[in-house]
């Protein structure tokens, strides 16, 4: 018979030792293709079956590759530019698989941004309806006083609709230079640049920190690192 054994599916996966999986199939916690399955022989194809452990979805796909890379400043968010400037595509390493980035930051803006072979993937964690909020920090002028943090709250209406920020708050409230902390679920163009001009504090410096559940950390810039497969299903 074809696929592999569930439980060492589970452990390929890096869910857990296969020994720790054959107790999550017996507990009733593994669904594969929506039926839940008890039976440890039971197998499945890696490659076409969903399986999920407590309804969270397992990548156990081997040929799915995640990264997240820390972009630098200078450096264009696609993968080839006629221009010949820098492109995602000169930090993605040496690999032959066609690699799609999960949106896009400006050129001067650097931080975390997602590669991926899974272009399934890449169009869902844009489309405005799954509301995947990014966290961004910015350099801004300051200090920021209270009515326009508060303004910031409330909504900011631009010439192509009002944004609406997931969460606000200023991290360090300094002269001439203070740091904010956005958390947005939109992606229009330059929308945090534009928030922050319309109420009069334009962004000197942009990073992004996060997308949905993924965190920068202490990844460097210039440089990219495998998701883990916990931070995958957490993107399912
Ligand atoms: N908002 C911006 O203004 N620029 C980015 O790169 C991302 C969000």
């Amino acid at each position: 018979p074809g696929g592999i054994r569930l439980q060492k599916a589970l452990a390929q996966a890096g869910v857990a030792s296969r020994r720790a999986s054959e107790e999550l199939i017996a507990a009733g916690r593994v669904s594969v293709d929506g039926q839940i399955v008890r039976r440890f022989g039971a197998r499945v194809d890696p490659e076409k079956s969903e399986i999920r452990v407590d309804d969270m979805r397992v990548a156990t796909a081997p040929d799915m590759l995640y990264y997240a890379l820390n972009k630098p400043r200078g450096v264009v968010s696609t993968m080839s530019d006629p221009e010949g400037r820098p492109t995602l595509a000169d930090y993605a390493g040496q690999t032959d698989e066609r690699l799609f980035h999960v949106g896009r930051l400006d050129t001067e803006t650097e931080g975390l941004i997602l590669l991926t072979n899974d272009g399934d993937l890449a169009n869902r964690l844009t489309h405005p309806r799954y509301k995947v909020i990014k966290t961004y920090i910015a350099k801004v002028n300051g200090p920021i006083p209270r009515e326009v943090v508060k303004q910031i709250r409330e909504g900011v209406e631009l010439e192509d609709g009002p944004v609406k920020v997931d969460s606000f708050r200023v991290v360090d409230d300094a002269e001439p230079r203070a740091l904010v902390e956005i958390r947005l679920h939109e992606g229009r163009k330059h929308i945090v640049r534009r928030l922050m001009e319309a109420v009069g504090h334009p962004v000197a410096d942009l990073a992004r920190t996060q997308v949905g559940p993924i965190g920068i950390n202490s990844l460097k810039i210039g440089t990219m690192r495998a998701l883990s497969p916990k931070e995958v299903s957490e993107l399912y």
